[in-house]
């Protein structure tokens, strides 16, 4: 089958042996696959993986064949993926049911191969069927739009936190937007680009900032807020520069919530989050239930915030042109 590989230092489409399915698993014809921060900052080489890889962790497809312990009523289904495979179900976090942290498991397309090839076999206990309301292509949000949901599964919403700061209007920053209004939060969002604003504001953002034309992000966060402060900041930039702002936006024992995984090194200072008491929360996998319930009843838009879609063997040139435009939110790789 063909594969797009990643060896260590570029992308190239390969030709590799399609998987078995083990007794397990299940087979995927990958449909659509989209391309993630987390798989830039591989191929960027912020991100250390095993090499060769095939990258790709938010894909759906349908199932081809099934292994011999598998409900063979799966076959046909179009469904789609969790990325926490290899699952030991006996370990520490297992047995109190946190099994994204298993300490055995293995990410698709970060640890072991992944969705940027025609087909990819899974662990049964992964996958999720699709609602027939929910395209392929907008089924590769499910799993960033678990993530968003995950924040708030992590954080607790308490009786003051009313305002919400999103730093960054990515794919991730525009899902949180929609998950945080559902949350029934009212949004300041940060960015640099005015279509990404304008797509905030539409979604029911409250109040935008621009950062290019705003040089003190967080006395403007301060003047939206008598002076407080946000109740909540999310950094969904995972850019060292933004840390400093992100703090000082954040109100006295306020909430800081880092949804960034882009493996650079960020200095922060800690002084001043002691100093005013300041939670630091952290999430990632989330709940894939609430995401395609999310996606299917309408309440989440996800197709608006494909920017591009790439056939499987133009994906060095997806990569290539991966966030080069400041209006870029989501590159699909369609397969
Ligand atoms: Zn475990």
């Amino acid at each position: 089958m063909k594969a797009a590989v990643f060896d260590g230092q570029k992308i190239a489409i390969k030709e590799v042996s399609k998987p078995e399915p083990e007794d397990s698993q299940v087979l995927i014809q990958v449909k659509a696959a989209g391309i993630c921060g987390t798989d830039i900052a591989i191929v960027s080489g912020y991100l250390p993986t095993p090499v060769p890889l095939i990258l790709g962790h938010e894909f759906a497809g349908e199932i081809v064949e099934v292994g011999k312990n598998v409900n063979p009523t799966w076959l046909g289904k179009r469904v789609t993926s969790e990325i926490n495979s290899n699952i030991d179900f006996e370990c520490y976090y297992c047995k109190r049911e946190m099994f994204t942290q298993c300490i055995s498991r293995k990410a698709l397309g970060i640890d072991i191969n992944g969705a940027f090839a025609e087909f990819i076999a899974v662990e049964s206990y992964l996958i999720h069927e699709l609602p027939k309301k929910i395209s392929y292509e907008e089924a590769t949000f499910i799993e960033p739009l678990a993530a968003a949901y995950q924040t708030f599964e992590m954080m607790p919403i308490e009786k003051d936190d009313k305002i919400v700061a999103i730093f960054g209007l990515g794919k991730l920053g525009l899902l949180l937007t929609q998950v945080a209004l559902l949350k029934g939060l009212k949004i300041i969002v940060i960015d640099g680009s005015d279509k990404k604003i304008a797509l905030a504001k539409k979604f029911g953002a409250y109040y935008s900032i621009n950062r290019l034309n705003v040089n003190d992000i967080p006395t403007e966060i301060r003047k939206l807020t008598k002076d407080i402060g946000a109740d909540i900041v999310v950094d969904t930039t995972g850019n060292p520069d933004a840390l400093k702002d992100v703090v000082a936006s954040c109100k006295t024992r306020g909430k800081i919530h880092m949804k960034s995984t882009h493996g650079l090194e960020t200095p922060i200072n800690f002084t001043d989050i002691v100093v005013r008491e300041i939670t630091i929360y952290s999430s990632r996998c989330g709940p894939f239930e609430k995401a395609i319930k999310g996606l299917s009843s309408g309440m989440i838009k996800a197709s608006v915030l494909i920017s591009k879609e790439y056939a499987l063997n133009n994906i060095q040139e997806a990569f290539a042109s991966y966030e080069k435009n400041q209006d870029h939110i989501k590159t699909i790789i369609s397969i």
